[in-house]
């Protein structure tokens, strides 16, 4: 009876090990390429409960397929290919373009009037308002004040006021506050056989380097030839930041390779690599510390002085952070009493609800703002034009 069980156990575990193989071979995939890979697999370790080996779920062993080294290493290139030169975009047309981040940013201001003026009863509770939000968008007391006086007497003089009347109305005095009689073309032209002179100042983290990058990159999408000044000796970073935005477009950058140099010797030799390589523009970034206002005075006057040794600097634009609001217009104020600033570049116009600093520095400074930063892509640096900014505050 024992050798008669024993008997039974034996076949039936040698039936169950025959079995448990055929079992385990994956069904339907005999001459595939997944049937293989399954096949191997079956030789090699198992596979980890993580990996999906169910049949048909599409996911091969590692055991069959090549290596990543081996995938890669017949296509894999000798060498990086060198990136070839971009051709940026000409500088027309490039604040409607961007008009969006301006709406955006500003619609708190534009909308809040619109909404305020379109009221049935403007009382005085609501002129009070009215000013409170051009003050908050930066446009300062003085203009906020003038403006608020304009709506009203427009408003009592004009009468029943539709919707339409209403944006015309605050679109005309808006417009009226942010035009100057100065022009906002850059002087960017070669004058006496040498190269226009471009000097770029402000606080360091207001975009200065970006500018001067984004800057060389319009006038070359304008057909102008550039060359780049790293006068900012003292952020180390800087000279680099510049000549990677050259070399995008093809713009030379002269750069010292002591740490700290003359900030001026680098002007200098900016300047004669123009004249010598008959460029249409040069721009300088300088540094813009602002520990004390003599310091800064001496470096700049020094940068200005040797520069004019070889020829004039046409445009000193200065760089101010929009976001930066009451703070940046005393940068302003600093800066002017130092250099002759001749137009303002408003960065990160794209990130604040304060384009009202427009009219502010225009008129704390006297200069135009020439230039708008609206993003920080390469191409994202826009001529200023006052109808289009209004629009965009309003909406339109
Ligand atoms: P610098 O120290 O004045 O030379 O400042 P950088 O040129 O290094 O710029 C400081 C930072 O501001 C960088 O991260 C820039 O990308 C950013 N930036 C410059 N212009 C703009 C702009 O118009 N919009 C936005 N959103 N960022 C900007």
């Amino acid at each position: 009876m024992t050798a008669y069980i024993i008997v039974i156990v034996v076949v039936a575990v040698l039936l169950l090990g025959v079995g448990g193989t055929v079992l385990l071979r994956p069904r339907g995939m005999h001459g595939t390429r997944r049937g293989r890979a399954r096949e191997l697999d079956l030789t090699g370790p198992l596979p980890k409960a993580s990996d999906n080996t169910s049949p048909g779920s599409g996911t091969t062993s590692t055991a069959t397929l090549p290596t990543a080294a081996e995938l890669l290493a017949p296509s894999a290139p000798a060498a990086p290919p060198r990136p070839s030169l971009e051709k940026p975009p000409p500088s027309a047309g490039r604040m409607v373009r961007l008009r969006a981040r301006l709406a955006r940013s500003q619609s708190g201001f534009g909308n809040a009037l619109l909404a305020l003026l379109s009221r049935d009863r403007l009382d005085d509770e609501t002129w009070d308002e009215v000013e409170e939000v051009l003050i908050t968008a930066d446009v300062g007391v003085t203009p906020a004040r003038q403006i608020t006086s304009d709506l009203q007497t427009r408003v009592k003089v004009e009468g029943a006021r539709t919707p339409d009347e209403v944006r015309a109305m605050l679109r005309g005095e808006l417009l009226a506050q942010v035009e100057t009689e100065a022009s906002r073309s850059l002087r960017t032209q070669r004058h006496e056989g040498r190269p226009a002179v471009v000097l770029v100042v402000g606080v360091n983290g207001t975009g200065k380097t970006t500018t001067c990058g984004k800057l060389a990159r319009s006038l070359v999408g304008d057909g102008e030839t550039v060359v780049l000044g790293a006068a900012d000796t003292f952020r180390a970073a800087a000279a680099e930041q510049l000549q990677t935005w050259g070399e995008r477009v093809g713009a030379v950058t002269v750069r010292s390779d002591k740490e700290q140099a003359d900030p001026a010797s680098v002007a200098f030799d900016a300047v004669a690599t123009g004249i010598e390589r008959e460029a249409d523009v040069v721009i300088i970034d300088t540094a813009g510390r602002l520990h004390t206002k003599n310091d800064l005075m001496d470096e700049l006057g020094k940068v200005k002085r040797v520069i004019e040794k070889r020829t004039s600097v046409d445009e000193v634009l200065l760089v101010l952070d929009a976001t930066t609001g009451q703070n940046g217009l005393r940068q302003a104020r600093v800066f002017a009493e130092v250099v002759d600033v001749t137009g303002i570049v408003l960065t990160k116009l794209d990130g604040t609800a304060k384009g009202g600093i427009v009219i502010a520095v225009q008129r704390e400074l006297g200069v135009p703002v020439k230039l708008v930063g609206l993003g920080e892509g390469p191409d994202d640096l826009a001529p200023f034009d006052p109808a289009t900014f209004v629009d965009a505050i309003l909406g339109g």
